[in-house]
């Protein structure tokens, strides 16, 4: 079976009105129908593609920009039952879906936030708790449930511009609201002592629960997703990227997860043609950036829409770049800036990040690799390298390795020993790679194999007296011992970052589920006619809009340089929430769901990361969110 991807507009037959693509995941070969191969391909469905689009009756078919069934059948072959979907749109309009409920009730804005007031001053009382039972560190499981609920409140509170935007938007506050709250009491129940809180506070929002939480509610959300409202800059921005994944980075990504392979060059190409690395690189050092909420919007909408593709060769090509480029522009000199910047922004320098250790993961202040001051070749000032580094994304590939090592041989220094380094290494093979320098150092990398998040592969990376120049020390003398606080100016931005990826592949899971709850009978009907398939659905929609519009609002904080803890809030969020919605969109596949050739499987595997990278989830609730949460309430 091969894979082929027809964008041209039919102009025959039952599918003459459509522009579409089909993706066949086994091959991601972009095919010229005209050639007749996708006739061949299919063994004897007519030999001329533009004759087999007329004639394709075995092939099962959904629009997916509008959700309309087009279904000629089914593939059967070989590799079983397969989905083929139409990723271009539809130029009639979409029909009536299958979906039918609708509720009755309308927005209660007033209540909601009222509620959420409510539950912020539970969590300000919490707060007093915890630090009176001694801080998170004693406490940790109030700690991390007090940091989840803050996190849901936060994303609760930002949706409420958003809900004042018209009927839909206000229900879907609604819905997230009662979410909220639910999730709430279900942490606080039991536990009251603890929170030293009254639960009963909440019985006010019992009526407003009932009717936001009620199934009818829920199941008349499950195909309304909600507009985005972006501004017309942004909504261009949305555009180019999501026609750029839809058109070259979802054509390959299941080949790529299925196969174990690379990123493909003609994604990195394709993505710096678009400027996608420039998007926080700013315009005096040629990016695209002129500051303020601008950048981390474009980098947000650009996350989730090349997330939604893939995470493995899509969404997570833009992170590491962008990490080194905030440490540079924060950190850097002058000279740095202008040597690095405008090759990070053009893609001729790709980064990895090199923090990680064996040992040392969340506390990343202990780490051991050192780096100490030693002439090179020619004499000339730099630093010889020697320590191991694991879990290396993109270690191969990338050009520079941003390394985090011991400058300071006291390690009661921690944190305040370490520095950065922009560390130039030759490009290596996927499946490994052994590189020697000229005065004997080495660097090895072996690859770790991982369930999914594959494209970019993870290294093991033993460096052994590998030397690099001063001007390599980011900061340069000045750098010395800042190189933590560098490294976490820009994990900040990666964490909103990682809420953005989250969104993408939520939402892909969303729409996976919606297509396939429409098109699968079970017991004379479709799915989505059942109620369960639609409260599902719905609890879905809801929490992929309010993940996005959190995301949205802590990208404008941090515009104004603002919103280092809400980064680390979205990211606990909708990196959790990434997993229940992963997780129903395969359920509502049922079989299918588990089997590889569906892409929502990808996704729930995929999914499985976002809540282990840039700050694991117990380690930023504790940490990050719980610790500053009582800085500031000790204030
Ligand atoms: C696919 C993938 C890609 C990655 N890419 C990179 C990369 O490019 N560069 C890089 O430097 N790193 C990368 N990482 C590493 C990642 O950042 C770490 O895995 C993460 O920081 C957690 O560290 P650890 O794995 O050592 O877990 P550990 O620190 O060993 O933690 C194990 C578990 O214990 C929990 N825990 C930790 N401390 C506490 C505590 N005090 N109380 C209670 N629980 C605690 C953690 O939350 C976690 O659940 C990647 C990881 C993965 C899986």
């Amino acid at each position: 079976m091969g894979d082929a991807l027809c964008d041209r507009p039919r102009d025959q037959g039952a599918l003459g009105r459509y522009a579409f693509a089909i993706y066949f995941p086994h091959n991601p070969t972009l095919m010229d129908h005209n050639q007749g191969q996708i006739g061949a391909e299919f063994g004897g469905v007519g030999g001329d593609f533009r004759n087999s689009c007329v004639h394709l009756s075995d092939i099962h078919i959904w629009a997916g920009r509008t959700r309309q069934p087009v279904i000629l059948g089914k593939v059967s072959g070989r590799h079983g039952s397969d989905t083929r979907r139409i990723t271009e749109c539809a130029k009639t309009p979409a029909p009536s879906l299958a979906f039918h409920p609708m509720s009755t009730a309308t927005p209660d804005l007033q209540t909601a936030a009222t509620i959420i007031a409510t539950a912020k001053s539970m969590v300000a009382t919490a707060i007093q708790a915890l630090i009176a039972a001694g801080g998170p560190d004693k406490n940790q499981t109030l700690a991390y449930d007090i940091a989840h609920v803050a996190a849901a409140v936060e994303t609760a509170s930002s949706l409420l511009d958003y809900g004042a935007k018209g009927t839909i938007e206000g229900n879907i506050t609604c819905a997230f609201t009662a979410d909220m709250v639910h999730d709430f009491v279900s942490r606080l129940i039991g536990r009251e002592n603890m929170w030293g809180v009254d639960p009963s506070k909440l019985s006010s929002a019992h009526d407003f629960v009932q009717t936001y939480r009620a199934p009818s509610f829920l199941a008349s959300l499950a195909t309304e997703q909600g507009p985005r409202h972006l501004a017309d800059d942004f909504e261009m921005v949305q555009d180019t990227f999501r026609s750029f994944a839809n058109k070259v980075v979802a054509p390959r990504a299941e080949h790529v997860h299925r196969f174990n392979e690379d990123v493909p060059e003609e994604v990195i190409a394709g993505l710096a043609e678009i400027g996608a690395f420039g998007l926080s690189v700013p315009v005096e050092y040629e990016g695209f950036s002129e500051g303020g909420e601008g950048e981390y919007m474009a980098s947000v909408i650009a996350t989730e829409e090349l997330s939604r593709a893939s995470l493995g060769i899509g969404g997570s090509l833009i992170t590491r770049p962008e990490i080194l480029t905030r440490a540079l522009v924060k950190g850097g000199t002058e000279a740095q800036k202008h040597e690095w910047l405008p090759k990070l922004a053009s893609a001729e320098v790709m980064a990895a990040v090199a923090v990680t250790e064996p040992d040392y993961g969340s506390d990343v202040a202990g780490l051991k690799t050192t780096a100490v001051e030693a002439p090179g070749p020619n004499g000339e000032a730099g630093w010889l390298i020697n320590g191991v580094k694991t879990w290396c994304t993109f270690g191969a590939r990338a050009n520079v390795l941003m390394l985090l090592a011991r400058t300071d041989p006291d390690r009661s220094k921690t944190h305040r020993g370490l520095s950065l380094f922009i560390v130039p290494k030759p490009l290596g093979d996927a499946h490994g790679f052994m590189f020697t320098q000229d005065g004997g150092g080495k660097m090895e990398g072996r690859p770790i194999d991982t369930i999914g998040y594959r494209g970019m592969h993870s290294y093991e990376i033993a460096i052994e007296n590998w030397w690099v120049p001063e001007a390599n020390l980011i900061g340069e003398r000045d750098g010395l011992g800042k190189g933590f606080y560098l490294q976490m100016a820009g994990f900040e931005n990666g964490r909103l970052q990682t809420a953005a990826r989250a969104v993408g592949v939520m939402q892909a899971a969303y729409e996976a589920a919606a297509d396939y709850a429409q098109n699968r009978t079970v017991f004379g009907q479709p799915i989505s006619n059942y109620e369960l398939t639609q409260v599902k659905l719905g609890r879905m929609a809801v929490i992929v809009q309010a993940s996005r519009q959190f995301s949205y609002a802590v990208a404008r904080l941090m515009g104004k340089g603002e919103g280092a803890m809400e980064a680390s809030m979205v990211k606990a969020y909708v990196c959790k929430a990434a997993e229940w919605v992963t997780r129903e969109a395969l359920q509502i596949h049922g079989g299918y769901g588990y089997a590889e050739e569906y892409s929502v499987s990808r996704l729930y595997v995929d999914a499985r990361v976002l809540s282990i990278f840039e700050g694991a989830d117990e380690t930023l609730c504790l940490k990050v969110i719980a610790k500053n949460l009582c800085d500031s309430a000790n204030k």
